[in-house]
């Protein structure tokens, strides 16, 4: 038996100890910069001549990594690989599976600062965040571990006296695969492949592609930890040359995906398509965006609205699927929220996530960048810009953190996702239009409520139509196995990572009778 689950603790920063054992990861890392990796096929390690060039978007000059490209024939041996390992991994026990993703944690808690300094590097992180993304690793690790050992010996049915015994349990699929975003490099990667893994499938994971190296630190930890060769195979390459061919592939038992909306869709159509020789229906789960809103109500705490938009718009340069980017409040309060939230705006320190004194570090990369910008124009035209709006790329992919007033609820503002800095004011003149903005967009995946007022929380309960509501609190920050997270309506499938249903999406049940 193991403990009872409880969530990885997050680490104290204003501890000087702390400090200085962060930093020593920091300087540990950075003498690992610029390595070269492997991809992994049934446990071979393949150096490609195409190369990822993994680069810190807080620093050009800085290479974090350069990573083996998989090619389509790569793709084919790792599908391969995968389907020859499902074949014995399938018929490990429950017990034994989890017992790897326990020992997995183990080694990343105890190098839990290089993970995290790692995650500072290739994806900006600054250093709480990054913490939190590690944390949430370990945490699926040991919450998914649990799970299995839940669900192994089935769900109790009904057997008739004397007739028969009947009994109900749980089976994989096959071969899945797993296609990660960068904004929790660490955390969804890991997240996506161990659960399907744990259930007794085998994985192709293909990470980000500004994201590799992280992942295949993981690849080296799931090794130690004693996984199989084969039952997870790395295969970084550009989602849309490996991508569809993976989809597609008629052995390919199921997709978990986590990203835009805009490959969401892709996958999940494609996916739909019975190809020749394939012998089932495939199953996908897809995690997508959001246009998360924080409503304020005018019987409100003021400052825990001002500080839940701040954290929830800004944390992590707003690169969040969770994100608050629209804060649509009462007209009572409109005015002081807004005058409250530009002040903390303008403390907001940007720049390289390596120095601790930055609260907000870069965006992912030129694209990002060029997005975002976009979006401070769009703004111009649709709002009133209060604060930000300003960006330069001269050393990293730095934004300052921006906030636009008077946005109308149906302007692109409001309806399009950002994924950065950005945050678009609306007024409302009651609490009936407060849900009614809250509401009006194609996504449905956070959302948050700041109000005295119990009716109106308990109204929103049932009214507001997102997968994640919080209320007096942000609208980030979901802990596995504390806040199931997924999303509805165009925000996704809703799968609830780090609850407990997930693991069952990657498995189908058997009803077996047993006649006396
Ligand atoms: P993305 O561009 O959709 O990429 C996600 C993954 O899909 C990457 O590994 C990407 O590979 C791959 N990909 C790209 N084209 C593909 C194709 N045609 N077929 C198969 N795979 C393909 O998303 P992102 O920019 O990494 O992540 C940001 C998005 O993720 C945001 O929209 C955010 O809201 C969402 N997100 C949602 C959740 C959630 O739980 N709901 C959590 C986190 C993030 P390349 O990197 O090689 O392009
Ligand atoms: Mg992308």
């Amino acid at each position: 038996m193991t403990w009872e689950y409880k969530h990885e603790p997050f680490t104290d920063f204003s501890d000087h100890n702390e400090q200085t054992a962060f930093k020593e990861a920091l300087a540990l890392v950075k003498k690992e910069l610029g390595k070269e990796y492997p991809i992994v096929v049934g446990g071979k390690k393949i150096f490609t001549d195409d190369k990822i060039t993994s680069e810190n978007p807080a620093n050009h000059s800085e290479v974090v990594g350069y990573v083996s490209k998989a090619s389509r024939d790569h793709a084919e041996q790792a599908h391969e690989a995968a389907q020859e390992a499902f074949k014995s991994w399938k018929t490990w026990k429950a017990e034994e599976r989890a017992a790897i993703l326990f020992r997995a944690a183990g080694i990343i808690r105890k190098r839990k600062h290089e993970f995290s300094a790692y995650l500072v590097y290739e994806a900006g992180k600054p250093w709480k965040e990054a913490d939190a993304d590690t944390a949430e690793g370990i945490d699926f690790l040991e919450y998914y571990g649990r799970q299995m050992l839940e669900l192994k010996d089935g769900v109790k049915i009904n057997s008739r006296e004397f007739i028969e015994h009947n009994t109900y349990n749980y089976i994989p699929l096959g071969v899945g695969v797993t296609i990660s975003p960068w904004n929790f490099a660490f955390a969804i990667m890991a997240g996506t492949t161990v659960a399907p893994v744990v259930a007794g499938n085998t994985v192709l994971l293909k990470p980000a592609s500004t994201t590799p190296v992280i992942a295949y630190k993981f690849m080296e930890v799931l090794e130690e930890a004693g996984l199989p060769a084969g039952v997870v195979n790395f295969i970084p390459g550009s989602g849309s040359e490996i991508g569809d061919y993976l989809v597609d592939h008629p052995k390919t038992a199921f997709v978990n995906f986590t990203g835009s909306k805009e490959v969401g869709v892709r996958i999940y159509e494609r996916a739909a398509k019975v190809h020749p020789g394939q012998k089932w229906f495939k199953r996908v789960a897809i995690e997508m965006g959001g246009k998360d809103t924080i409503i304020v109500d005018s019987d409100s705490n003021i400052d825990i609205a001002v500080q839940s938009i701040v954290q929830s718009a800004f944390g992590f340069s707003g690169q969040k699927c969770s994100a608050c980017s629209r804060a649509v409040i009462h007209e009572d309060v409109y005015d002081e929220v807004l005058e409250k939230v530009v002040a903390e705006t303008e403390k907001l320190t940007v720049g390289n996530p390596v120095d601790q004194a930055n609260y907000m570090g870069p965006v992912n990369d030129q694209a990002a960048f060029d997005k975002v910008k976009q979006y401070f124009e769009i703004g111009s035209s649709e709002g009133r810009l209060m604060t930000g709006g300003t960006a330069d790329n001269s050393e990293g992919y730095f934004l300052r953190p921006t906030v636009f007033a008077d946005v109308a609820p149906n302007a692109r503002l409001m309806q399009e996702e950002i994924f950065g800095p950005v945050v678009a004011f609306s007024k409302a003149k009651d609490f009936d239009e407060l849900l009614e903005i809250a509401n009006n967009t194609e996504y449905g995946l956070t959302g948050a409520v700041i109000s005295n007022n119990r009716r109106h929380l308990e109204r929103a309960r049932h009214e507001f139509h997102v997968g994640n509501l919080y209320f007096n609190r942000t609208c980030t920050g979901a802990i596995v196995g504390y806040q199931p997270f997924g999303g509805f309506n165009m925000s996704g499938t809703d799968s609830k990572a780090g609850g407990p249903d997930y693991l069952t999406l990657f498995m189908q049940p058997k009803t077996v009778s047993d006649a006396h």
